[in-house]
């Protein structure tokens, strides 16, 4: 027997959204009539001209990439307005998520996250042998937080704004306030993968990284390419905090973690901000009809900030389960939120096309 690690025991592989591949596999349905809504990517695919850089130095894959990746942290640094020592790339935000927890964390040490969060932030931090402490509230709650940060001493705080999954969002004068409040050394984690949408729906939701960084030294600002920019599978993303916490993280850092094609791809896209607003103005107008659909079926919701809504199955009705399943059938894929025991759907608004299809299903299965 190997000798595993007795960590593993309490550990859980995650759950990914599930891939155009599986309906064709499972259904036989021709990939490009399936509507891939589980995983709130940019369903109008990444900026025409980060296809065309990305082709055209194709070849250049056979070379490792510029492990500085400096033409993307100075990308990164004139959008936020800091210095490219005060970032750091990943592989994914997930990657520098995982930094971060590895840097802070030892065996026994507290985390405190809300009930309902990104998932990767507890198994990142059990990978560490941590304690996870958890809210009780389905939207953040920042009372709570302050509350919990008294009894438990979490050495980690993490904050999703906008929140996945259910899309909820904090004022950034509350952060603010809740920031001055808590331990210096406590690390607290703003996790903004979904910032450029809650910005574009109430500017009051909008945290800057440079301002936030600034004043408080103890925070770590992530964000993601994956989601607004469209570049899910070249897994890029970033970290932004102050001079000593990067330089730190890099020390957790595998070499050349990013690939040349996906640093080119995220700088490229960074460029090319029209494709960005056009997708916000999009997602905002659509996300009213699900509004209004879910209003007319009287479906529970909440108001969401990011790129999705989630939505409550009927207590006396068919099973998010059952209704994610049968969508699937139909060649979409929504994500069943049935690990968090919600009994709700996430949906990730797709384009007006897209959303026909989905609503029409969606009105048959509630029906
Ligand atoms: C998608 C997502 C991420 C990370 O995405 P990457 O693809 O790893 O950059 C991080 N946090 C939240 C809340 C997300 O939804």
């Amino acid at each position: 027997m190997i000798p595993f690690q007795p960590i593993l025991n309490s550990l859980k592989s995650y759950e990914a959204g599930k891939p155009i591949e599986l309906v064709v596999r499972e259904f036989g349905i021709d990939p490009h009539q399936v509507i891939k809504l589980g995983s709130n990517e940019n369903p109008f695919g990444c900026a025409q001209p980060v296809v065309e850089a990305v082709q055209k130095a194709a070849s250049t894959m056979s070379y490792y990439p510029d492990d500085s990746y400096l033409d993307l942290k100075t990308a990164l640094g004139e959008r936020f307005g800091v210095t490219p020592d005060r970032i750091i790339p990943g592989n994914g935000s997930d990657q520098v998520l995982d930094f971060a927890c590895r840097c802070v964390l030892g065996p026994g040490d507290p985390i405190l996250i809300n009930r309902i969060t990104f998932a990767m932030y507890k198994i990142y931090a059990l990978q560490c042998g941590a304690k996870v402490h958890s809210t009780e509230t389905v939207p953040h709650d920042l009372n709570a937080f302050l509350d919990l940060t008294k009894s438990v001493r979490p050495k980690i705080i993490f904050l999703c704004t906008p929140s996945n999954p259910v899309g909820d969002a904090l004022d950034k004068s509350d952060v603010y306030e809740f920031l001055r409040r808590i331990p210096q050394d406590t690390l607290v984690v703003i996790d903004a993968a979904y910032m450029e949408f809650g910005n574009k729906k109430d500017p009051n939701k909008f945290i800057p990284a440079k301002e936030v960084t600034d004043l408080f030294p103890n925070v770590f600002y992530t964000g993601t390419f994956s989601k607004v920019y469209g570049l899910g599978g070249m897994r890029i993303g970033y970290g932004i905090g102050n001079k000593e916490l990067i330089s730190n993280l890099y020390k957790m850092r595998p070499p050349f973690s990013v690939a040349n094609l996906s640093a080119l791809a995220a700088t490229t896209a960074l460029q090319n901000e029209s494709h960005v607003e056009s997708y916000l103005e999009n997602n905002l107008n659509e996300m009213k009809r699900y509004e209004s659909f879910a209003q007319e079926e009287q479906i529970e919701f909440m108001n969401s900030y990011a790129n999705f809504i989630t939505l409550f199955a009927r207590k006396n009705g068919k099973t998010s389960t059952e209704i994610a399943q049968s969508l699937l059938r139909q060649g979409i894929i929504l994500r069943d939120l049935k690990s968090y025991e919600l009994g709700a759907l996430r949906i990730t608004i797709g384009r007006p096309d897209q959303n026909d299809r989905v609503l029409d299903a969606l009105r048959r299965e509630f029906a």
